[in-house]
């Protein structure tokens, strides 16, 4: 009774053998039915409209059929969990099915395995919805990130803070492998596994790194400094957008610097450089202003695992240098497209003065945009003022920005802005809201949320509410790690 797809497996992972991974099958999970379904994804895999239709698929998706052609796995890995190392951790409740088209399928929540260490293997459904709903918003936002093709949920009852139900995520990426992989190898002196790995993800998905070496001629040094660099740019792209990770560990880390593994991450209401959205992080360490040197703290932890690669520490230090610059000339970049200016020697303290004037005022950092969008194309910015309890900080600001627009040289696409400054970012309340109606199996509330979010800088007029303040409420929403 394996499930037949149209997909055309070919499964490179599983080819590295079971040094890396235990292979094993995907928990049953009684009774599933559709929570979610993300059609864009779904054409990343080649699947036609009617793909939840195929017999057996959300059966297979939900972990109780297995389909044909995959050869389903846990992957180990080790990593730092909030600035300690924590051993070995690994795919304690995600199930590798296999690849196809490019694409590594993976379901998450899909019962214990032999790295659940304390867990049950399972994801709740509210957290599943949240995965779900922020990965494909965040590839409409041009975010780097993995992407998700379904939900499917059941009434099976998970415990967490309170008692709730079950529910997977079915999540693709080009690769899972995380920092914490290579951690894993290194830590334990498993010198041929780390340099197997490395040449792996070299080969597959960096092939430039070793035909055209540009770093002492070291393809290990040139690769550290490629996944240096895809992490300074998904970093600044975090930053610009106002996204906060809330985890970031280094086994949440992609080696392929996309956003990963969805958990107690916020978008940015109030703008609050220091805003902490999880409630577990108590020091803030993960406070939405430090992610960029955490990132760059995961990165020279990452580079102190391939030293025995690399060989040369003056190499590794050098490939890590390419962080700042990197991060620095892509966030300067987004802001000033933002600005709807072109960058100038000048623009970063124009940036800056901005953001200052937000916090001040703690300003809605989307509506701010977006009403900034607005303005530019109707000349009228008493939107955007009102926004502002000091107006007299607004004034001095605005007469600042005026003389940029005006030496601006680049000529602005009338409504480039409103290209660049999304109207609807996934807002915890909102999430909540689809959440609420779906654990009442109402799954509309995911669906229209999903259409908003896949096309964040339409206008969606039937929708107007979601691109509001978000509610009173919404500020006393709890997110922890416990999901
Ligand atoms: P996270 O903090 O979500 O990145 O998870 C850290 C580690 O704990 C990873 O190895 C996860 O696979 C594992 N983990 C998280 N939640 C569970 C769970 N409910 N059951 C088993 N393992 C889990
Ligand atoms: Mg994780
Ligand atoms: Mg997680």
């Amino acid at each position: 009774q394996l499930v037949k797809t149209p997909l055309v497996w070919n499964n490179r992972f599983h080819r590295l053998g079971e040094r890396f991974f235990t292979p094993l099958a995907p928990q049953p999970l009684p009774k599933p039915y559709w929570v979610g379904k993300s059609q864009s994804a779904a054409a990343l895999l080649g699947l036609n409209d009617g793909w939840t239709d195929l017999p057996g698929l959300l059966q297979a998706l939900s972990g109780n059929q297995p389909i044909s052609g995959t050869q389903p796995l846990a992957s180990v890995y080790s990593g730092h969990q909030f600035g300690n190392w924590a051993g070995q951790l690994g795919d304690g409740r995600a199930i590798l099915l296999g690849e196809a088209q490019g694409w590594e399928i993976q379901l998450k929540g899909s019962g214990l395995t032999p790295y659940s260490r304390m867990g049950d293997g399972r994801a709740v459904l509210r957290s599943s919805i949240r995965e779900f709903l922020c990965s494909e918003a965040m590839h409409a936002l041009g975010v780097p990130t993995t992407r998700a093709l379904c939900v499917t949920g059941s009434d099976a009852p998970v415990l967490r803070e309170t008692l709730e139900t079950a529910a997977v995520v079915t999540r693709l990426a080009p690769s899972f492998i995380r920092f914490g992989h290579f951690e894993h190898f290194a830590s334990r002196g498993q010198a041929t596994e780390l340099k197997t790995l490395a040449d792996f993800v070299i080969d597959n998905f960096y092939p430039a790194c070793r035909s055209q070496p540009t770093l002492g001629d070291n393809a290990y040094a040139t690769w550290l400094q490629a996944v240096v660099e895809r992490t300074a740019v998904m970093v600044a792209h975090w930053q610009a957008v106002g996204f906060c990770h809330g985890v970031m560990n280094t086994d949440n880390m992609s080696i392929l610097g996309l956003t990963m593994d969805y958990g107690p991450f916020a978008f940015l209401d109030a703008f609050d450089p220091g805003h902490i959205c999880n409630h577990t992080d108590r020091g803030g360490r993960y406070a939405f202003d430090q992610q960029p040197q955490v990132a760059n703290w995961n990165l020279f932890a990452l580079a102190s695992a391939l030293l025995p690669l690399i060989q040369d520490q003056a190499l590794a230090e050098q490939a890590l240098k390419a962080f700042d610059p990197t991060y620095a000339q892509h966030y300067q970049q987004l802001m000033c497209a933002k600005l709807g200016l072109a960058q100038t020697a000048d623009t970063a303290s124009l940036i800056k003065s901005t953001l200052a004037l937000l916090r001040q005022d703690r300003v809605d950092y989307t509506i701010f945009w977006r009403r900034l969008s607005h303005a530019r194309l109707s000349q009228n910015f008493e939107p955007v003022r009102d926004l502002f309890i000091s107006r007299s900080a607004f004034d001095d600001w605005m007469l600042r920005y005026s003389e940029h627009i005006a030496q601006s040289a680049q000529v602005l696409e009338a409504d480039l802005m409103l290209k660049l400054n999304p109207k609807f970012v996934l807002r915890n309340y909102l999430a909540q809201g689809a959440i609420d109606a779906a654990q009442r199996k109402d799954f509309t509330g995911v669906s229209s949320l999903l259409n908003v979010l896949s096309c964040p800088y339409d206008e969606h007029p039937e929708f107007e509410q979601m691109a509001g303040f978000p509610p009173d409420w919404a500020s006393h929403i709890e997110i922890s790690c416990s999901s």
